[in-house]
């Protein structure tokens, strides 16, 4: 075994642990490497040895020993429990004080029990978010570590280095206590099924709509990406379209089967803000929309059903995309905003101290939402760290003003023409729900409180009131 000590390690040569290994090695940090088949760490010395200085082991006890304390070993593996097994087998041989990384996608609630198990054995843990794909954590991702400030202290430098860069500002940043790292990239790969959801709708329109091909929708969103909506999404979705299928001609896209796949983290996002009461339309619509897309009986019986929708006939077809790429915009907004207050709602849960503009601004680069208007979301948030809801900072109200008739229209187009644009209608209705003034849950309350004796409040009076609800014809007994 290898007397130089690493400075850090990781467990797992998969993919993205491979990738993040390199990274470290690559800027410079002694990076101990270990994979429980022994093979994958062969071969990463075999091909990337010469990119700095790894120390390989085969055994867990030696990938420990391997490390300058206090230890820092990073854990790239499937989420659930082979990530708790790598964690007991961790630390078995690791000591007080010593800190273990899980930088998988884990659900912020299992990074909170580890957490807590962790401690009680004298050791750190933080769960980290890092988003990028393969790529990213190859060349600089964004990195979402939580757990204690001691913890950052020691991994910050490092993960700072490593992370992709805007401005000179890294992509990286101390998020919160324990899984408020993981809470955090939940809440991003929640965004991000919103983000290319929206992209999709604008991309359906155009060719239900107005017939363009693929190819025409990709030079479009390529100019789109100049502007407003300038993003990695748009761009790869740019990408996407211009394929052509080399044995047959055809647009990739036609040949794909339409059917969205998803590995959970949407779920978790929509799930959470259920619990936290957080009214996510956007992603939640997102999520659904993949569920549709993947449920074929449905859409076996579905087939046929008559839609008694008008036919497009579209005039002004440039007024037509630019209509589209406003609702685009505003619909993506909206979605940021309710994802943010998920964010502050977690963190008044879980008393983590979340600077949104940072958590913006950690995704400006490397990761999959990176997107040019993060800048002013970042400012925005600058200006008032409290702002209840983003659409309501100067500068994005202007946004939504300036983009509401287009998205009013594209919205009862669609619904006039029987296309589905469940994000762009759900987050139009949001915003007219948030902004009303008077909303029918006052007759909820009288409902709930006419069947369960659940009682209201009054606008004109303290206090909790219940009715007696006499209706004609219903015996007293009933009442209440
Ligand atoms: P991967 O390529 O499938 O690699 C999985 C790794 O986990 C392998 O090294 C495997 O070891 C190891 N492993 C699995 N079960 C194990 C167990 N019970 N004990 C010990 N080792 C075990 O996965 P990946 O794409 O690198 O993803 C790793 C983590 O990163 C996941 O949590 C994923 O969600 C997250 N992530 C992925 C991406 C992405 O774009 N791929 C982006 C962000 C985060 P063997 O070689 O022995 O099988």
């Amino acid at each position: 075994m290898s007397t130089i000590k690493a400075d850090i390690g990781v467990y797992g040569m998969g993919v993205m642990g491979k990738n993040l290994a390199r990274n470290l090695a690559r800027n410079g940090y002694k990076t101990a490497i270990t994979n429980r088949t022994p093979s994958r760490t062969a071969k990463v010395m075999e091909e990337h040895s010469q990119e700095g200085t790894f120390i390989p082991s085969d055994s867990v006890k030696d990938f420990v020993e391997s490390l300058e304390s206090p230890r820092v070993a990073i854990i790239m593996v499937k989420a659930g429990p082979d990530t708790d097994a790598v964690i007991d087998q961790l630390s078995e041989y690791m000591a007080e004080g010593d800190i273990i990384v899980d930088c998988g996608n884990s659900l912020f609630s299992d990074t909170r029990r580890r957490e807590a198990t962790c401690r009680e054995r004298g050791l750190h843990f933080v769960g980290c978010g890092v988003s990028g794909g393969e790529e990213g954590a190859l060349w600089g991702p964004s990195i979402m570590p939580g757990g204690s400030k001691w913890s950052y202290d020691r991994l910050g430098p490092m993960f700072e280095k490593i992370s992709a860069h805007v401005d000179g500002v890294p992509c990286c940043t101390h998020v919160g206590e324990d899984g408020a790292g993981h809470f955090v990239k939940m809440i991003h790969n929640g965004i991000e099924y919103a983000d290319m959801q929206v992209i999709g709708e604008a991309y359906d329109l155009m060719r239900r709509a107005i017939g363009l091909t693929p190819l025409e929708i990709s030079e479009i969103f390529a100019e789109w990406n100049k502007g407003d909506l300038n993003s990695y999404l748009i761009e790869v979705s740019s990408e996407v379209l211009k394929q052509v299928d080399a044995e047959t001609g055809t647009p990739l896209v036609d040949l794909i089967v339409d059917a969205a796949g998803q590995k959970g983290t949407g779920s978790w996002t929509v799930q959470t803000a259920l619990d936290l009461s957080v009214p996510v339309t956007g992603i939640g619509e997102a999520t659904f929309a993949r569920g549709l897309s993947s449920s074929p009986l449905q859409r076996a019986a579905a087939q046929g059903f008559e839609g008694k929708a008008a036919p497009w006939a579209i005039e002004d077809k440039d007024a037509f995309i630019e209509d589209i790429r406003q609702a685009l915009f505003a619909s993506k907004l909206v979605a940021y905003a309710q994802g943010f207050n998920e964010i502050q709602a977690g963190a008044a849960e879980y008393n983590w101290h979340i600077n949104i503009g940072d958590m913006a601004r950690i995704w400006r680069g490397g990761c999959i939402i990176r997107a040019g208007f993060l800048n002013d979301v970042t400012k925005a948030f600058e200006k008032d760290p409290e702002l209840p809801l983003l659409l309501a900072d100067d500068y994005f109200y202007a946004k939504i003003q300036d983009a509401i008739a287009s998205w009013r229209r594209i919205v009862s187009l669609a619904a006039l023409h029987g296309a589905p644009a469940p994000v762009f209608s759900s987050s139009l209705s949001y915003y007219d729900g948030v902004r009303s003034k008077r909303l029918p849950a006052a007759l909820i309350q009288g409902q709930r409180d006419y069947f369960g004796a659940h009682t209201y409040k009054r606008i004109d009076k303290e206090g909790t009131f219940h009715t007696l609800w006499a209706v004609e014809g219903r015996p007293e007994e009933q009442w209440s």
